[in-house]
């Protein structure tokens, strides 16, 4: 069905990548529980151990479950190839793994899931990768923070936990500037909300584990590749450019087109490094995709309505929810998410990390947990927890600092989350 891109959202999620199985006629995309798959001949296992023809070898590289999944969300996103992992954490590395080499660098907003800041500020540099943490609103400094060896330019559409929107076309104007690609985790946003790569992303990642999947069950993640981007412009992307020693000097950029990216995450990606996303996992993930846009349509509707109560509270000092008209985010609502801002937002508690700990301990609907994305409302204190391992600059220039709470709204009743919300200040800070 990805032949008919003028049908609209609501049909895609439903309906793209999945058809009728051919064996069975089963409508529902069968869960393929399985290693490995019969070739037909010596020369057919020869021919697509070469690359040379598309199909099923061993599902560490492809499973047809997992390829369902991979169709959904990259036509979802407008992209031409979508490649899933075992967790959005895989897709990044999975994302980077072909630009970098030791030496380079990423340019990234300091605005990201607190687990991204420590995967991009200690771990890459056992890859002799590093990163430079830029302010995404100081369009100046993402520029001069560029140099000869940067790779990328990685931020987050709708940014972890303050729920502040990225001005991705200014950010990919620089971008492209510079002759170096756009990546955008739209966690947050889901593609419902956000298509970053009509505002000119290279790719999107995805932890699949959040609103994709919504109901908390399944990790995952997931590299969608726009196609758009020319890999052998300059000598900067040689994984992509350059003969491949492993597949007999293949040359990615030359042999798939626009399809480079894609073929490189499985043929290389998934092949050696092995982050591979397991079936049942891509099912319980298609079953979630099916109602994507009703989900959030609720989850936006229901943190406008909480944020709104929120903002008028004295026990607060801060909502930072960017649906809120006195946001400064607010103008980039209609550009970049014109569906809404999204389910996720930070307040500021009036009492600091003791208000907050104790806020945290007295909700009752709210669930204490390190997610989000779910259709149950989850808060956390992410000073505390996720945000921890950052220094108190990082945490502040993060949006997580010592009086800061996030919440991730869901699915409920908007009067018994409010009243949930009001029991628990009242604890918290009388
Ligand atoms: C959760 C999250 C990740 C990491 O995804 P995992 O599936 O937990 O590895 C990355 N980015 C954002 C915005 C997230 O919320």
């Amino acid at each position: 069905m990805t032949d008919t891109p003028q049908l609209g959202f609501d049909t895609l999620q439903v309906h793209a990548g999945a058809r009728p199985d051919p064996a069975t006629g089963a409508r529902q995309v069968p869960i393929c529980q399985t290693t490995a798959y019969v070739f037909r001949d010596a020369e057919h296992a020869a021919a697509l151990f070469n690359l040379q023809e598309v199909g099923y070898i061993y599902s560490r590289l492809t499973n047809p479950t997992v390829a369902a999944l991979q169709e959904r969300i990259a036509t979802l996103e407008g992209g031409v190839g979508g490649v899933c992992c075992s967790s959005g954490h895989a897709a990044q590395i999975m994302a980077l793994f072909p630009l970098m080499q030791p030496g380079r660098n990423i340019v990234a907003s300091s605005r990201l899931y607190g687990g991204t800041v420590t995967q991009f500020s200690q771990t890459i540099k056992r890859f002799g990768w590093s990163a430079k943490f830029v302010d995404f609103d100081d369009h100046d400094a993402v520029a001069a923070a560029i140099d000869d060896d940067t790779r990328a330019v990685f931020c987050e559409a709708i940014a972890n936990p303050g729920g502040h929107i990225t001005d991705l076309d200014a950010i990919s104007a620089i971008s492209d500037a510079a002759g170096i690609p756009l990546i955008v985790d739209n966690t947050s946003a889901t593609p419902y909300l956000c298509r970053p790569i009509e505002h000119g992303a290279t790719l999107v990642v995805h932890s699949t584990t959040k609103y994709l999947t919504g109901n908390g069950t399944v990790t995952g993640g997931c590299i969608v590749d726009s196609g758009k981007f020319d890999w052998a412009a300059n000598d900067k992307f040689p994984s992509l450019s350059q003969p491949e020693p492993a597949y007999h000097g293949l040359v990615f950029a030359d042999t798939f087109g626009p399809m480079a990216f894609t073929f490189h995450g499985i043929a290389i990606g998934l092949r050696d490094l092995g982050m591979t996303m397991n079936p049942q996992a891509a099912h319980y993930t298609l079953m979630g995709i099916e109602t994507l846009s009703l989900r959030m349509d609720r989850h936006v509707q229901n943190a406008m309505t909480i944020a709104q109560w929120l903002k008028d509270d004295p026990r607060i000092d801060d909502v930072t929810y960017a649906g809120l008209p006195t946001s400064p985010y607010a103008h980039l609502v209609p550009k970049i998410c014109p569906k809404g801002a999204g389910g996720l937002f930070t307040i500021a508690v009036k009492g600091g990390y003791d208000a907050c700990v104790k806020l945290v301990d007295s909700l009752e609907i709210f669930s204490h947990v390190a997610n989000l994305g779910d259709t149950r409302s989850l808060v956390i204190h992410s000073a505390s927890t996720t945000h921890r391992q950052l220094s108190p600059e990082q945490q502040k220039a993060a949006g997580a600092g010592p009086n800061i709470v996030r919440l991730s709204i869901g699915i409920e009743d908007a009067k018994d989350l409010i009243a949930d919300l009001d029991q628990a200040l009242a604890k918290a800070v009388g």
